[in-house]
């Protein structure tokens, strides 16, 4: 542990992620106050250009809160959901438990949809679901665990017949996989800054459509931080309720500019060559791609061999300073992941299979 110096490190985690240099530099700066004109300006463009991005009408709205992710799903459920809902989750690995873990504490009646490991879900699945008087769907657009992408523009069709509202965290696919917010009828999304926006960790991002903000202008939250009415009203002048992660904020301002600039589609892009260079380069080693329907943003590999997947991130962390993503829980021993997001080269792909093959040729694998 003597070493904590990750100048030096590759990072194919999937959060914090490796951040470009443009935007490193902003976090050098001295952070301003931000009870102003100036700052609100910054918010206000930053909420007009994620709107932009993510496809949804002039009318929704963006909630920025100073929370890892999790925090953001937890403020979702307390202050759109209720007791009078009915609630489907998707629980097909870590992610999707962490909704059931939330409905159960806030209370929330709900029903789980459990998908074996890496299975995608279908529209045998929903269709069982069909006319049960569901009111609400909780999914994650990413199972980050396993690096299952579900059926968006399935879930979102069913919702809309069903009149079902439709919450999505796309915490770990938002600018690294097609997402397009209206278009798949979904009412809230989810975001955090540590993924694939490659920034700092530490805020993350509620984007509501209409139907929503009723939801939660309805709602009758008991929380001071978490009460989602005093940021919707905070942020009509863009500003938040109470001190946000300014020199985030001001990171994210600065990295919606260039994503709006060159279009998602090449953010989208860039992680897809990724992540088809790297799955091309694994196929001669030991390992098994195990999910069905990937995302870009991460490849999850089933080590063959004798060593676990615990214990090769472990042996490529302190050996050769790589950091591939470790799983926990159940899947610690039998599966890793390869990440595909932030500021990432093809040349460290390479640099990464390097590693592998040369473990491999060493028997460790
Ligand atoms: C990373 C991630 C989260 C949030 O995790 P935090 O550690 O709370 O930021 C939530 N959902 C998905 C799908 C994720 O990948």
């Amino acid at each position: 542990m003597e070493k904590l110096d990750h100048k030096d490190y590759l990072n194919f985690t999937v959060g914090p992620v490796m951040m470009d240099d443009k935007i490193r530099k902003i976090g050098e700066q001295q952070i301003p106050y931000f009870r102003t004109d100036e700052f609100s300006y910054i918010t206000l463009e930053s909420e007009r250009l994620i709107k932009e991005i993510i496809k949804t009408e002039e009318k929704s709205r963006v909630i920025f809160l100073t929370a890892s992710g999790t925090g953001a799903m937890e403020a979702t459920v307390m202050n759109t959901l209720s007791k009078d809902d009915k609630v489907l989750v998707v629980n097909g690995g870590s992610f999707g438990h962490r909704f059931e873990e939330l409905c159960e504490i806030h209370e929330i009646p709900h029903e789980v949809i459990r998908l074996e490991c890496g299975h995608k879900l279908t529209k045998e699945h929903l269709e069982q679901y069909r006319d049960k008087g569901f009111t609400a769907f909780l999914v994650n657009a990413h199972e980050t665990s396993t690096g299952v992408l579900y059926d968006l523009e399935l879930i979102g069709e069913f919702c809309k017949e069903q009149n079902i509202f439709l919450i999505v965290d796309s915490i770990s696919s938002f600018i690294a996989d097609k997402y397009e917010m209206d278009k798949c009828h979904i009412d809230v999304t989810i975001i955090a800054s540590q993924k694939a926006i490659a920034l700092p960790p530490g805020v993350s991002i509620i984007v509501v459509n209409e139907r929503a903000v009723k939801r939660i202008e309805e709602n009758n939250v008991k929380s001071m931080y978490f009460n989602l009415k005093s940021y919707l009203s905070n942020g009509e002048r863009g500003q938040t309720p109470f001190t946000p992660a300014v020199g985030i904020l001001i990171q994210l301002n600065a990295k919606l500019k260039d994503i709006a600039e060159v279009g998602v589609e090449t953010y989208i892009n860039r992680s897809r060559a990724l992540a088809e260079d790297f799955r091309n380069k694994i196929k001669e080693l030991p390992f098994e791609i195990v999910s069905e329907n990937l995302s870009n943003a991460v490849t999850p590999l089933k080590p063959l061999g004798k060593m676990g997947a615990h214990d090769i991130f472990e042996y490529i962390k302190d050996n050769c300073n790589i950091f591939v993503c470790p799983n926990g829980g159940e899947l610690r021993d039998t599966l890793f992941r390869v990440g595909h997001i932030g500021d990432l080269k093809i040349e460290y792909n390479d640099k990464l299979i390097e590693v592998l093959k040369d473990m491999y040729k060493r028997g460790m694998l």
